[in-house]
């Protein structure tokens, strides 16, 4: 079994140092050059991987689940929520007969919750079509909810060293550099082809280590700032580098268009300590999340009339006056939000909404929400 060891900041040695080629083209087109460039990424991982819970490869369920959980997160996040995971559900079988909400629960803080509602149908899928045993082929994965060209190739390479090429945040913009691209990287020409990249420099064997030594090179020595090419194994095919242009490329994405928005959640409370949550729906932001009620107001205009109204809209249960209990600013996605929290006391329960629910606080502490949710819960302990 292979132990990998942790980086090294030694410099590269004299042999290795890059120098400029004649022309500024990159130097992967030649079929020995490609050979040289595999060899050396390929050496280069085997001695300065991050030992990571999930290499060596675990087998197809477990790397399935770092793939999932790696997507839009840390490394550093990902590893306990990837062995809690692994704790409560240790196979396809035990996630798939999971109930939603424990599944949920399990990545409350992690984000992206619709990653663990895909895995969890998924799961159920590959259980009913496959009776539980995880399906080894590309075009299989493919079919699966919440996956595609990219955690099929990097699920079948790592797991099964199945030759399918990878392109993700560090690739594409390793890759980007040492071929020179300029321009937004993630437009669809440039993606194409840096896929087409990706598939060349396969090797025929040890597809899996040479996808992981990709994204291990783009995300501890190409990083997005001040890549350090003094340490870079590869460095003497980089046409950013022999260019000097390595601070620059790739060149800047399309900036992400983020929307200011202002939202009110209210804690309503009963006299025995009880509280109302709802349960978000299909199609709404936390779909299968719990959540205090949320209403989109405006702050400026905000009354305690309106908020209430809201929350009989929403609810079917009348309050009295709102107190404020705090205002927390948190990002979702492209949203930057702005969260009004208020607590409210039930006046009337009346005809209670489909998806609302009276819950004590042991039973919220069980429920999964969102960390603004949990946040909020916080603030209402006795
Ligand atoms: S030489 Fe520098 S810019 Fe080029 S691939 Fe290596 S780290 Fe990235």
């Amino acid at each position: 079994m292979r132990e990998p060891v942790a980086a090294s900041d030694r410099p590269i040695r004299e042999r290795h140092r890059p120098r400029a080629p004649a022309t500024p083209a990159h130097r992967l087109t030649e079929a020995a050059d490609q050979r040289h460039f595999r060899a050396a990424l390929l050496r280069w991982y085997r001695r300065h991987a991050r030992p990571l819970p999930w290499r060596p490869s675990p087998g197809l369920y477990a790397t399935w689940i770092s793939e999932v959980m790696l997507q839009q997160t840390q490394v550093a996040t990902v590893i306990p929520y990837y062995r809690r995971f692994l704790a409560q559900f240790p196979d396809v079988q035990s996630l798939a007969s999971a109930q939603e909400a424990d599944v949920l629960r399990c990545w409350e803080g992690l984000g992206y919750y619709r990653r663990a509602r895909q895995l969890h149908a998924a799961a159920r899928r590959i259980v009913r079509d496959y009776e539980g045993l995880l399906p080894t082929r590309f075009d299989q994965w493919c079919a699966l909810p919440g996956i595609g060209r990219y955690t099929a190739g990097a699920i079948l390479s790592i797991a099964l060293d199945q030759r399918h090429p990878i392109l993700e945040a560090n690739t594409q913009r390793l890759l980007s550099r040492l071929l020179a691209l300029a321009g937004d990287p993630t437009s669809a020409a440039h993606r194409r082809l840096l896929w087409s990249w990706a598939a060349l420099l396969l090797p025929r064997r040890a597809c899996g280590d040479f996808n992981q030594a990709l994204m291990e090179l783009g995300s501890t020595v190409c990083t997005p700032r001040a890549p350090q090419c003094a340490r870079c194994p590869v460095a003497r095919h980089c046409a950013a580098l022999a260019q000097g242009r390595q601070a620059e490329l790739p060149g800047p994405q399309t900036p992400v268009a983020y929307v200011e928005r202002q939202e009110v959640a209210v804690v309503v409370r009963r006299a025995d300590g009880r509280v109302l949550v709802r349960q978000c729906g299909e199609g709404e932001r936390w779909a299968g999340l719990w959540d205090f009620l949320r209403l989109r107001l405006d702050h400026d205009t905000l009354t305690a009339r309106a908020l209430c109204a809201g929350v009989h809209a929403l609810s079917g249960v009348r309050v009295g006056p709102p107190r404020e209990l705090a205002v927390l600013r948190h990002g979702v996605t492209r949203h930057r939000i702005t969260l009004r929290c208020y607590a409210a006391d039930c006046r009337r329960a009346g005809r209670r909404r489909a998806g609302v629910q009276w819950v004590t606080p042991a039973e919220l502490g069980r429920l999964p929400v969102s960390v603004t949710t949990r946040q909020i819960s916080r603030l209402i302990e006795p």
